[in-house]
């Protein structure tokens, strides 16, 4: 089973992605900053993170370009919330490493076809059952 991490810090939304992702066939893990989300990676290593980019202390985009620099997380896909839509958000979200990226308030279509997209679950468990 595929697994995401969730680093959020606002409950409905965590609880949101969470059912979403559940309802989809995702294990999920979630984390409610920096600091927890890296110490839940010392643990075990998810197949993508969706990541809230305004987080208290150090934010989504920073602790997405730690990841990247670091060989041990660098493969994880990081998937970004941002309430931003500005001109400009699109390009540093990818700058910083995120593989994409959906608009808050969370659309549940969105959010399951961007990470579908990413990381599709379905089409690796049909195949784990012909095996
Ligand atoms: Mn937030």
């Amino acid at each position: 089973m595929r697994t995401i991490l969730i680093v959020e810090d606002n409950p409905m939304n965590m609880e949101l992605a969470r059912d979403v992702l559940e309802a989809n066939g995702y294990r999920v893990r979630g984390t409610t900053s920096a600091g927890e989300a890296l110490q839940a990676l010392q643990e075990s290593l998810p197949d993508l993170i969706l990541m809230d980019i305004q987080l208290p202390g150090l934010d989504g985009l920073e602790l997405t370009r730690t990841l990247k620099q670091d060989p041990g997380t660098k493969d994880i896909i990081v998937v970004a919330m941002t309430a931003h839509a500005m001109k400009g958000d699109r390009e540093r979200i990818l700058e910083a490493g995120c593989s994409g990226y959906i608009a808050k308030p969370i659309d549940t279509r969105a959010l399951t076809r961007e990470v579908a997209r990413l990381l599709p679950a379905v089409q690796e468990e049909a195949q784990a059952k012909v095996l």
